[in-house]
């Protein structure tokens, strides 16, 4: 899968590529393979069949030179004449004449002693012992393909200087009574063949290669000159109409073979006309159709192909444009389009699922980011009303219900300040523990909410004494603490005293005055930490109530 283009495009190209391919190739090799088959039959048989009239038209044609002789050997004149008439030679001067390749004709006696010839040649000469003087004084005679003897000197030499050669025709000739008077023989020049076969050939122009020859019956080729068929050659066209073949060379050949049909059963020739051509000529129509049909397949792969990527273009150009447009709304470009035109239906389906789709989308996004906006605001405010609690739960704890002052909590806070502060300024600051004198006495005597009210009334007047910047607390019981920041002893003795003074001479209704004894102590760089001070006002507080109680005691050096 990893060899596969990604592209839907390329893929269906390569797709029907490979289809064509897997069609078209068997399918062209099966073309190739049957045509060359049926090309080769065809030729083989139309070889075959001109064998067969290659072969007719020798036989025919031996058959007329053999009828040729016989009609003038029955003629009144050979019948009749002495064999010494001079009417011999003329006629016989006529049948060469119609028939040029007849090298030389004569009439012999029984004896075998030519008496008539044309152009008198071989007169008086003995040829009893020669096949066609002996063959002819039997019947009609063929002879074989042999070379001249005693006429090889007479007659014009060939001009390749080879030897002249003959096919012999003879008869017997009778007189009225049926009696032998002599032989009537003719030698027609071998080249006979070569014209027959020249002539069969010219109509055939157009094969390349092809050849005719013709084999006797001892398989010699006696047209034209060449070496003997192999005899396996020969053993197969026996059983098989037409054979391939490399005989005499390296070029393959359709080969054939017709017999030709003997003129003269009683002397049979048995000639065999082959006729064969080169392989490669006869299967060159088929490298030409082999050539059509790949150019044809190649041309239908590339319609194809051409064809995939038009139809793949139309499916996938649409796709891309609305993977394009998501991409775009995805990048939050909500403006973008998702719309198809003129594309198939399911196509145009999909972009209106997906228009609709990325819409609900949007939709719901918007929803949800109203919502958060309310939810945060929701928050926000809940956030300020927690903090606004906290403020008011953190104030609480650090004041005291009764009274209304700041508790020992909010006062040791605000010790620790100014302890830091004082760290820092070096502005010594005063701290005064307060104690109501007798305080369980009143408790005792007029109960505990008459105490309450002394405590809230004795709160009312310190606050009222002091200044805005002093501090003032509700250290414990009946036990107050007031903080003077960058106070000088002199300053916080005097305000102490004044804060007593105060209490002392505002009678509560409840039970009258009350007093107070103090404690003073200053707080001091060199000090640990804030509760020494506040443990130095507290021993001299302790102090001033074993001196007797409504009075202030504040350190030595005062
Ligand atoms: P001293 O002069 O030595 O200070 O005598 P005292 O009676 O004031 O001494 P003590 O500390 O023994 O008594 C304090 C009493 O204050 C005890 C307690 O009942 C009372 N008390 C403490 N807190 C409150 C309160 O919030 N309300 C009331 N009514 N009484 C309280
Ligand atoms: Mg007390
Ligand atoms: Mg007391």
């Amino acid at each position: 899968m990893a060899l596969m283009p990604q592209s839907f495009r390329t893929r269906l190209v390569v797709l029907c590529g490979g289809l064509g391919l897997l069609i078209g190739l068997p399918a062209y090799l099966y073309i190739d393979h049957v045509y060359a088959q049926r090309l080769l039959e065809d030729r083989g048989e139309a070889l075959h069949e001109q064998a067969v009239a290659v072969a007719a038209v020798i036989a025919e044609n031996l058959n007329e030179r053999r009828r040729e002789v016989e009609l003038l050997a029955r003629t009144p004149l050979f019948r009749k004449a002495p064999l010494d008439s001079v009417e011999f030679q003329p006629s016989l001067e006529r049948l060469q004449k119609s028939y040029p390749a007849y090298s030389w004709i004569g009439l012999t006696d029984v004896d075998g002693v030519v008496r008539a010839s044309t152009g008198g040649l071989l007169m008086g000469a003995d040829v009893s012992q020669r096949p066609w003087f002996t063959g002819g004084q039997k019947g009609p005679h063929l002879g074989d393909v042999h070379d001249a003897l005693l006429l090889s000197r007479l007659l014009r030499p060939e001009p390749d200087g080879a030897p002249i050669r003959f096919i012999d025709f003879s008869v017997p000739v009778f007189d009225d009574s049926g009696r032998l008077r002599g032989v009537l023989g003719a030698h027609a020049h071998w080249r006979w063949a070569g014209e027959v076969l020249q002539v069969l050939k010219s109509r055939d122009t157009d094969r390349g290669g092809l050849e005719y020859l013709i084999v006797n019956r001892q398989g010699r080729v006696i047209h034209p000159e060449r070496d003997a068929m192999p005899l396996s050659l020969a053993e197969r066209l026996r059983t098989q109409p037409v054979v391939i073949d490399r005989w005499g060379g390296q070029t393959e050949y359709v080969t054939t073979l017709a017999p030709v049909r003997d003129i003269v059963p009683e002397a049979p020739l048995g000639w065999q006309v082959v006729v064969r051509q080169p392989l490669h000529t006869v299967i060159a129509d088929v490298a030409e159709l082999r050539h059509a049909v790949l150019l044809f397949s190649l041309m239908a792969g590339l319609t194809l192909c051409l064809l995939a990527w038009w139809a793949a273009g139309r499916l996938s150009t649409p796709l891309e444009h609305l993977a394009l447009q998501a991409r775009r709304i995805e990048q939050g470009d909500e403006s973008a389009e998702l719309a198809i035109t003129g594309s198939t239906r399911e196509v145009v389906h999909l972009g209106e699922a997906l228009r609709s789709m990325a819409a609900t989308l949007i939709h719901r996004r918007e929803a949800l980011e109203a919502s958060n906006h309310a939810l945060e605001a929701r928050v926000e405010e809940r956030t300020a009303e927690l903090a606004r609690l906290n403020d008011e739960l953190r104030e609480q704890a650090r004041r005291d219900a009764l009274t209304g002052l700041p508790n020992r909590l909010a006062a040791n806070e605000r010790l620790r300040e100014e302890f830091v502060r004082m760290k820092r300024m070096r502005t010594a600051y005063a701290v005064l523990v307060l104690d109501i004198d007798y305080f369980k006495r009143i408790n005792d005597t007029h109960g505990h909410p008459a105490g309450d009210a002394v405590l809230r009334h004795v709160s009312g007047v310190l606050r009222g004494a002091l200044r805005e910047s002093d501090f003032v607390a509700r250290f414990g019981g009946e036990e107050f603490l007031i903080l003077l920041p960058a106070t000088p002893l002199n300053d916080a003795v005097a305000v102490g005293e004044k804060v007593r003074c105060a209490v002392e001479s505002s009678p509560t209704a409840a039970v009258g005055a009350v007093t107070l004894s103090i404690g003073l102590a200053m707080a001091d760089p060199t000090h640990q930490d804030e509760d020494v001070a506040v443990r130095a006002a507290d021993a001299l507080l302790y102090q001033a109530k074993s001196a007797g109680r409504n009075r202030l005691i504040g350190p030595k050096a005062a």
